[in-house]
C-alpha cells in the first residue's frame, strides 16, 4: 500500500454468534415471572443438562438412519426442534448470567480445536485428542 494511504485500523471481526437479542428476550421473560432468583448458575447448569437428556431421549434406540431423518420424520420434527431450542435457550441464559461472552468463547474454542487436530493427522481419524 502506498505510503500516502495509511492501513486503515482493523476492525473487530463480524461476531459468529450475536446472542444479545436473545440474552435481552431471556433477561425479560424471567424479569416479567420475577424468576431471575431462581436463575442461579447452578440451577441453569441442571436444567441445560435436563433438556439435553429430553433431546437425548428421542434419539434414544434409533438407528442411525432413523436419527438421521428425526428433525424430518413427523413423528419428532418438533420435539428434536424445541429441545435443540431448549438447550439453546438454557445454555445462553447461564453464558449471560455468569457474564461469558459466547462469541469469544466460541472463538477461542474452534482455534484451540484446530490447534489440537491438526488437518494433516486428523483428517478421517475419530481418534479423540489426549488433552
Ligand atoms: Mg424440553
Amino acid at each position: 500500500m502506498p505510503a500516502d494511504h495509511p492501513t486503515p485500523p482493523a476492525s473487530p471481526p463480524a461476531p459468529l454468534l450475536d446472542t444479545r437479542a436473545l440474552e435481552a428476550a431471556l433477561a425479560r421473560f424471567a424479569d416479567e415471572r420475577d424468576w431471575a432468583p431462581f436463575h442461579t448458575p447452578r440451577n441453569l447448569v441442571m436444567a441445560l443438562t435436563g433438556e439435553v437428556g429430553e433431546l437425548n431421549e428421542i434419539f434414544q434406540w434409533m438407528t442411525e438412519a432413523e436419527a438421521a431423518q428425526a428433525a424430518v420424520h413427523p413423528d419428532t420434527a418438533r420435539p428434536v426442534r424445541d429441545e435443540l431450542a431448549d438447550v439453546l435457550l438454557y445454555l445462553v441464559r447461564l453464558a449471560s448470567v455468569l457474564g461469558v461472552d459466547l462469541d469469544e468463547a466460541v472463538r477461542h474454542k474452534l482455534v484451540t480445536n484446530a490447534r489440537k487436530y491438526p488437518v494433516e493427522s486428523s483428517r478421517g481419524s475419530s481418534r479423540k485428542s489426549g488433552a
